[in-house]
């Protein structure tokens, strides 16, 4: 191994050492989302005492808001070990039994972004997960025949941020569904706050509140401003992640007071400025920002409507009021509509 490949895979592990060290390994460190980490608890405590293997469980909400975190959890819980693949990288059944003939009783499989997988992959899980029989081709035309297999006994934790587009007979094959909302802003501090403690960065109580304000109410995002934060921490030797580090940083990243981002404002200067607030279609604003319609519908769109700035109707898109007051107010970065 050359000198700068060692250094860049020393680099990657310690990257993927600090994410993995953010992410709550038990259910008690979990924050926030009471509801679900209850429900979880009853679920894996039933289970304990049954003795049996857990029933399937599909957690489904935005990206980077702890459904990945909370498969681990319920690995580690279930003292099972946990294997992480995505409905992407299965293209073949093939990949999937490859996959399931390398697992053992009470392991987890997490399957992240399930609605992607291909049917014939979809269709080989359902034995997996009604019976733990995997069912296998062998052959092509009339002398093909099916051999089944028993497979070990584990738990499929899937993941989406699109339950629509599970098929129903996917969907009703899981024991538990989740729908992981959005966090309040005092849990996307206390994430903060515990990440700061765990990266071992000085921090002050509003510099965790901004970055709370601004991180769209999603855990990956506010650790990844941290993050950010103490880069600036280290480079320019400040002793504490204050107001005025922060201020520099937002403006570095350009993300203003409502946690919007350069694209963001983009997008609603392309609505408020070039079609004068009449309503526009998805394929026009996408060619206006040179973006493709499904960046800006998954993920520019979702959070201006959540702020309520945006309204679509068969018609287009346009500006809500709330929009217009708030681009308009000095607390909003420069720019816009000026
Ligand atoms: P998803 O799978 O929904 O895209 P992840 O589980 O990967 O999201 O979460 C992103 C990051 O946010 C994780 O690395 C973890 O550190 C952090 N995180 C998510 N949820 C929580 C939580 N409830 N408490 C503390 N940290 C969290």
């Amino acid at each position: 191994m050359t000198e700068s490949i060692k250094i860049t895979a020393i680099i990657n592990i310690m990257i993927t050492n600090t994410l993995e060290t953010l992410r709550p390994k038990k259910l008690s460190d979990y924050i926030g989302q009471e509801n679900i980490v209850k429900t979880l608890k009853l679920f894996i405590d039933a289970v304990r005492k049954r003795g049996k293997p857990s029933e399937h469980i599909l957690f489904y909400g935005p990206p980077g808001i702890g459904k990945t975190t909370l498969a681990y959890i319920v690995a580690n819980e279930l003292k099972g070990e946990i294997k992480v693949t995505s409905g992407a990288t299965i293209t073949k059944t093939g990949d999937l039994a490859a996959i399931l003939t390398n697992l053992k009783d009470n392991d987890v499989l997490f399957i992240d972004e399930i609605h992607r997988l291909p049917k014939p992959v979809e269709e080989m899980l359902y034995p997996v997960m009604e019976e733990y029989s995997l069912d296998i081709i062998i052959g092509k035309g009339p002398s093909a025949r099916t051999v089944r297999l028993s497979v070990p006994r584990i738990t499929i934790i899937g993941a989406t941020t699109k339950l629509a587009l599970l098929s129903a007979p996917l969907r009703d094959r899981f024991g538990l569904l989740l729908r992981i909302d959005y966090y309040h802003n005092k849990d996307i501090e206390k994430i903060i706050l515990r990440s700061s403690k765990i990266l071992n960065l000085p921090i002050t109580k509003e510099a965790i509140s901004q970055i709370s304000l601004r991180s769209r109410k999603t855990p990956r995002l506010a650790n990844r401003i941290l993050r950010r934060a103490r880069d600036i921490l280290e480079v320019d030797r400040h002793t504490v992640i204050d107001e005025k580090l922060v201020d520099k940083l937002f403006s570095l990243l350009e993300i203003d007071a409502n946690g919007l981002t350069k694209i963001d404002r983009d997008y609603l200067e392309v609505l408020g400025k070039k079609f004068s607030n009449l309503p526009v279609g998805v394929e026009t604003i996408a060619s206006a920002l040179s973006e493709d319609v499904r960046t800006v519908e998954e993920f520019i769109e979702p959070y201006l409507l959540r702020l309520g700035f945006i309204k679509k109707s068969s018609r287009g898109r346009s500006l809500t009021p709330k929009a217009l007051s708030t681009i308009k107010s000095p607390s909003s970065l420069p720019s816009l509509f000026s």
